[in-house]
């Protein structure tokens, strides 16, 4: 099942710049994969259309067989809040808000009631290996632990595809490592999860590498 295609996707920025140039790109459900490529190649401008908050200059963006060019920016919220988790370099946890509550945001727009976030949340930071820190600010968690949380508000909707934008870029190697083994980990129950990284041995480890430079993808190894 295609959890995700990019169909002649190109972006054009005034300028003009061409930051996506003729993308094709199709994501299977459970896969693990990494899109590499070095500063200005273009990743963030992937990233933001596979994301759906952008939208390319030409080309479609399809989740789950939708095409989301068609719907309103209403439905798109909702789409983006049930289909896909977002992680991102610095985490972007409130402050003021524990774990778990930070992790119940990730279901506020997805319409689950009230009473159901809080043991669904707490869940999800099970899963990640925070049980005990439950209650925690994240100034009281390390930064591998205030990512780990942030994975948890990704997962805790069940979406079809994590999209995570380089996840360990914020971490020392020890922490990243750790990181990774919990990407590679929640792969293995059945997430499917793509990682934005300028980093080769981030992306080496993984099943799938798709590689893009100057707005082309220029390799993937699936294909
Ligand atoms: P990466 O994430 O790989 O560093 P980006 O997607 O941010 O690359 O940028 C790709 C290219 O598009 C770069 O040349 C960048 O300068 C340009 N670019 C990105 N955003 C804008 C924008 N809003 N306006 C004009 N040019 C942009």
């Amino acid at each position: 099942m295609t959890v995700l295609a990019v169909r002649h996707a190109s972006m054009v920025y005034p300028g003009p710049v061409t930051a996506l140039d003729d993308v094709c790109l199709r994501i299977a459900a459970g896969e693990l994969l990494a899109i590499v490529g070095p500063s200005g190649s273009g990743k963030s401008t992937l990233l933001n259309i596979m994301g759906t908050l952008d939208r390319p200059t030409s080309g479609t963006v399809e989740i789950a067989g939708l095409d989301v060019s068609r719907l309103s920016d209403r439905r798109l919220s909702a789409l983006r809040a049930r289909m896909l988790g977002f992680v991102f370099q610095r985490f972007h946890l409130a402050d003021g808000l524990s774990a778990t509550e930070n992790v119940a945001t990730g279901l506020l727009y997805a319409g689950v009631p009230r009473r159901r976030r809080r043991p669904l949340a707490q869940q999800a930071l099970a899963r990640v290996g925070l049980a005990h820190r439950v209650n925690h600010l994240p100034h009281q968690l390390s930064g591998g632990e205030r990512q780990r949380v942030a994975i948890a508000r990704a997962l805790v909707n069940e979406p079809a595809l994590v999209l995570a934008d380089e996840p360990t870029g914020a971490l020392d190697s020890h922490n990243g490592h750790a990181v990774l083994d919990l990407l590679h980990r929640l792969h293995e129950e059945g997430t499917t999860i793509a990682i934005i990284t300028h980093d080769r041995d981030t992306a080496d480890g993984l099943p799938r590498k798709i590689e893009i430079r100057d707005g082309r993808l220029v390799s993937d190894t699936a294909s």
